[in-house]
């Protein structure tokens, strides 16, 4: 399979990952390794809660992803 991001740029590159967002398949360039940390949201009657996980996990993403995600944290 042909990284997506490299053949959007008009190269052929071999991919070593899947992104686990969006699932496109990336090369080696376009991946990111993250420990991302896992918040789940609970619902209340009246309002939610955030409640983050005390593990992380190690996730593959790709540059695209991984940009959307850091600018969502830098909110
Ligand atoms: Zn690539
Ligand atoms: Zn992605």
């Amino acid at each position: 399979m042909k990284c997506y991001i490299c053949d959007k740029e008009g190269k052929e590159t071999e991919t070593v990952a899947i992104c686990i967002a969006c699932g496109i398949a990336v090369c080696k360039e376009h991946l990111v390794r993250e420990q991302i940390p896992v918040t789940e949201t609970y619902k209340w009657g009246l309002g939610e809660e955030t409640v983050t996980l005390p593990m992380s996990l190690p996730r593959i993403l790709c540059t695209w992803c991984y940009q959307a995600l850091v600018t969502q944290k830098q909110k």
